[in-house]
């Protein structure tokens, strides 16, 4: 708990300095990209749906880096940090690795850049994000009804955080929960909360510093271990 108000803390300081870099970044890379004809479309449009497709945007490209994260084992390393907290808060959502929040911002930021929304669309859209991190991880015991299938409420986001066999790599979505039955990766058939929350294994250091060395570490083991294996295979062939 200590340890995620550390997290709290330097992430929501260096937020800024992320979104100013990652801004930059996206206008430096894609700005050959953008399309007045697109720009003026999305304009055009009632405010409401600028801001659900702008957040349905959003949740594409941060599914498909969050499956990612999951899926590809050296990603994982940096995404357990996330995933280590086993009593969930509103406070547990900002435990993260530096590089995962700077990278998941410059690829949200890209799709929101390309298509052209304007800087209240994109305010708003900040608003609900900074909210909904919170929200998510949040113990709110609230019946949502048929909504839960439709946006991610804390009990859909509570059983991506679960250690249980049938919510691995499951609930990926921070916004709509219907991409998760879109893409069947939603978890089904299970009771309203998970028993225990936290890393299979529970391997991943406790407090901030070590949480942010331990990425490395454990890649540098895992190749490590990769070279050992080939050389002692060498060594039998040879
Ligand atoms: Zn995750
Ligand atoms: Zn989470």
């Amino acid at each position: 708990m200590a340890g995620d108000l550390n997290h709290f803390f330097v992430n929501h300081l260096i937020v800024g300095f992320v979104l100013l870099v990652t801004n930059l970044f996206v206008h430096k890379a894609f700005g050959w990209a953008v399309f007045s004809e697109v720009q003026d479309f999305i304009a055009g449009l009632p405010l409401a749906v600028q801001i659900f497709l702008i957040v349905l945007a959003a949740d594409l490209v941060q599914y498909s880096a969050h499956r990612a994260y999951h899926e590809v084992p050296v990603l994982w390393r940096f995404h357990a940090v996330h995933h280590s907290a086993k009593h969930m808060d509103w406070l547990a959502g900002s435990r993260q690795h530096i590089l995962e929040l700077i990278a998941t911002r410059c690829l949200v930021l890209t799709p929101i850049f390309v298509l052209g929304f304007s800087k209240e669309v994109i305010d708003i859209y900040v608003i609900i994000v900074g909210l909904q991190a919170v929200f998510n991880h949040a113990n709110v015991n609230v019946k949502f009804g048929w909504l839960k299938y439709i946006i991610v409420t804390p009990q859909f986001h509570h059983w991506h955080h679960s250690s249980d066999d049938a919510a691995i790599d499951r609930n990926y979505a921070a916004h709509f929960a219907f991409l998760d039955y879109l893409f069947g990766t939603a978890v089904r058939g299970q009771k309203e909360w998970p028993d225990a929350y936290g890393v299979v294994g529970d391997y991943v250091p406790v407090g901030m510093f070590r949480q942010q060395l331990f990425p490395f570490q454990s890649v540098t083991r895992m190749v490590k271990a990769k070279f050992r294996a080939r050389a002692e295979r060498d060594r039998q062939q040879g």
